[in-house]
């Protein structure tokens, strides 16, 4: 059992439920030390062209910024107040790397106790594609780019979710096979998640979200079997919880059983790093 987390979402990024009390409450009942409300940074249309912004802000939705200032943050500050003593409550953002954004990250860094690195879409000649459905043996070194550029720009304290390539890659005969593209990009985030002294997420999520017959796709047990080379690697586990249950359930356990299971040390308490 873990007494943290991380990886919170609230009502606000349009496909999470609940308040910061709820998650808190629910924090609460299970005696956690610390709770870190995380929830999508609002994307802005600069970052793309008008047709790219059209379709990622419908598949995202996330706040808008007037939202992430004026109710978000006072929502977190408030309840840092309130549970003081009883709970030690951290803000944050999950946002994306673009090389057109770092002013917002850095912005948005200054409003907050630290920041999440998500890569659900990234810069590929000229457009931004999607994570989800468009990674292939080409693209997921863009994938890797965005993880590496953005870690290197100090302002990231986690890298979540490091190995979603996982959810759809798939190679030139349309397998989703870990490969060696996908052994390399592993091996490269891994070692500049160590240099620049980044904690990676086991993200429990996955387990529900990319859930297949017989395996899930992500957490990828080959990402993390190359993660177990490195002792040196800070790993948590993130509920990347989009509802106040999601903090305890079962899925966060099955991530603790699947670390253990690959000899992975699991750090519980995160430190600010940035
Ligand atoms: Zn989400
Ligand atoms: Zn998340």
């Amino acid at each position: 059992m873990i007494h943290t987390n991380y990886h919170s979402h609230l009502v606000y990024c349009n496909h999470a439920i609940g308040h910061a009390e709820d998650y808190i409450k629910v924090a609460l009942e299970h005696n956690f030390i610390e709770l870190g409300i995380s929830d999508h940074a609002p994307l802005l249309p600069c970052f793309m062209s008008r047709s790219e912004f059209e379709r990622f802000g419908k598949l995202y939705r996330t706040m808008t910024l007037d939202t992430a200032l004026r109710k978000y943050l006072p929502e977190v500050e408030e309840a840092k107040r309130k549970y003081a003593g009883k709970i030690k409550i951290l803000s944050a953002f999950e946002i994306e790397y673009f090389s057109t954004n770092e002013f917002f990250s850095r912005y948005l860094r200054k409003k907050v106790d630290y920041l999440n690195l998500g890569v659900h879409m990234f810069e590929y000649k000229n457009q931004i594609l999607n994570t989800y459905s468009q990674i292939d043996s080409t693209t997921i070194y863009a994938y890797m780019k965005a993880a590496i550029d953005g870690m290197k720009t100090g302002l990231f304290n986690t890298l979540v979710h490091p190995d979603l390539f996982m959810y759809n890659y798939h190679n030139d005969k349309n397998e989703n096979r870990f490969d060696e593209h996908c052994a390399y990009v592993s091996k490269k985030i891994i070692e500049a998640a160590i240099e620049n002294d980044v904690y990676v997420e086991i993200n429990a999520n996955g387990i529900n979200n990319s859930r297949k017959s017989d395996h899930w796709l992500y957490p990828c047990k080959e990402f993390w079997e190359i993660a177990a080379e490195y002792p040196e690697l800070k790993i948590i586990i993130g509920a990347d919880a989009h509802t106040p249950d999601a903090l305890v359930c079962d899925y966060v356990h099955q991530a603790l059983e699947f670390a253990k299971g690959l000899g992975l040390k699991i750090i519980d308490k995160m430190e600010i790093r940035h």
